[in-house]
């Protein structure tokens, strides 16, 4: 049993200062119980709480740590770029550099902009999809996340095709208004949507593959079809991949499902671990943003040397070594093999769902293929799966609605480690 004292102590301190404790939500453990563990340092695969335990993890910081903790590549162009300045808000080479190497690897980005994160890159694309078009309203997915811009906090209700209302306090009605939503996979709600909305949708925003309602798949020709709507109507396709980009293909989902979106939004593994997102397309689009045109997004710490040079050293090392994908996929099979053959000996509902890199458990025997259906899992079993693996120095997302995310510093032995862990957990919490 791993104890946590100086963490336990951390996290009480830590609310008299900070809302809830963490400066983002999910850390604080509330899904699953029990108190968040602070870190102090991580290698590989492993980080270090402030009590001196050594945990596997499957988080990767929420995605960017694709080559594990501290990888040299990224931290020796870290430490060379420091005597330089932190910051000059003045342009560099790098950040040319940086564009150009984006430009190489997504399909759909012709030009791009840097900004400090993926909610960033959400809030501008949309913003530009509606100066380019003229038009008010997007479409967004339910379950899917975009960040926490006021437009995307929208569920949509129980209904299969509602307006938006605020899924948070703060988020007026009236931005409200102008997000619509529909069940992921689900074309012909779409298309009842811009049937409805003639002429007045901008944008379609979606995760291609989506991680955050859990991991849920496009199903064949969902997103051929999306493609097909935009190109009919105008409106302008985004694909979010904040999570996806550079993880499950260098180019990322577009480039594995061969759909090429208008815009797409970047984080995560672009900053390689530092705060960095982009948003791109074509250059038709992407020259409505100032000061080429008239949209107006800026940043202070835009572009900061140090984030592009780690997320350079990054982004060259996936695309000079397309081997790392093939890696992930063998790693990933293992587990999700391994996970498969335990839940079927212990006799537990299960549906596992994988892309790449990215897999999650839902604890339910029904297809998982949008929100309602990720909510069919049995989230306090998840809750008690996650601390007997916490428990076995294995550290997951704390949320069922949560990725897996594999990095390269997973061996097999780590992932026959995992399996193990798996099974005694699954047979604890049952
Ligand atoms: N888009 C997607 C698909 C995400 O998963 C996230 C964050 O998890 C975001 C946008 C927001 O990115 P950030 O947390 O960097 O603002």
């Amino acid at each position: 049993m791993i104890q946590a004292p100086v963490s336990n102590e951390l996290f009480e301190r830590a609310q008299h200062t900070i809302p809830g404790g963490v400066n983002s939500p999910v850390r604080a453990f509330r899904a699953v119980g029990g108190n968040p563990r602070f870190m102090v340092s991580a290698k590989g695969p492993y980080m270090f709480d402030e009590d001196g335990n050594q945990y596997v993890e499957f988080i990767n910081s929420w995605g960017p740590m694709i080559l594990g903790h501290a990888p040299a590549v990224v931290q020796e162009a870290v430490m060379a770029a420091v005597p330089n300045s932190l910051s000059f808000g003045a342009p560099t080479r790098k950040e040319v550099e940086m564009a150009e190497l984006i430009v190489s690897m997504v399909p759909g980005i012709e030009k791009v902009r840097m900004v400090n994160s993926g909610t960033e890159a959400t809030m501008s694309a949309v913003r530009v999809a509606r100066g380019y078009t003229g038009r008010s309203k997007f479409i967004k997915f339910e379950g899917c996340y975009h960040g926490h811009g006021d437009s995307f906090l929208i569920s949509a209700g129980s209904g299969a095709i509602t307006l938006g209302v605020p899924d948070s306090p703060g988020v007026t009605t009236g931005v409200a208004a102008d997000t619509l939503t529909a069940p992921y996979n689900d074309l012909n709600a779409v298309q009842t949507l811009v049937d409805a909305n003639k002429g007045e949708i901008a944008a379609i925003i979606l995760e291609p593959v989506a991680g955050n309602m859990g991991l849920v798949v496009p199903e064949q020709g969902f997103l051929q079809g999306l493609r097909d709507i935009c190109d009919k109507e105008g409106i302008v396709l985004i694909f979010d991949e904040v999570m996806t980009g550079f993880r499950l293909a260098s180019g990322g989902a577009q480039q594995l499902y061969g759909v090429t979106p208008d815009m797409t939004t970047l984080g995560k593994i672009i900053g390689g671990g530092m705060p960095v997102g982009a948003y791109g397309g074509k250059a038709e689009i992407m020259n409505y943003v100032a000061p080429a045109g008239p949209v107006y997004q800026a940043g202070t710490l835009s572009g900061n040397p140090i984030a592009m040079s780690a997320g350079m050293a990054m982004l060259s090392h996936l695309k000079n070594n397309p081997e790392v994908y093939a890696q992930l996929e063998q790693t990933a099979a293992r587990m999700v093999a391994g996970m498969e053959a335990n839940m079927q000996k212990l006799g537990v509902k299960f549906t596992i769902n994988r892309v790449g890199s990215m897999f999650s458990i839902f604890f339910t025997d029904k297809p998982v293929t949008d929100f309602e259906s990720a909510k069919t899992s049995d989230t306090a079993l998840f809750g008690k799966y996650f601390n007997a693996m916490l428990k076995r120095g294995i550290y997951l997302a704390p949320s069922q609605y949560e990725a897996l995310f594999i990095s390269t510093a997973i061996t097999d032995e780590l992932a026959d480690q995992y399996i193990q862990a798996n099974f005694e957990a699954l047979q604890e919490a049952l």
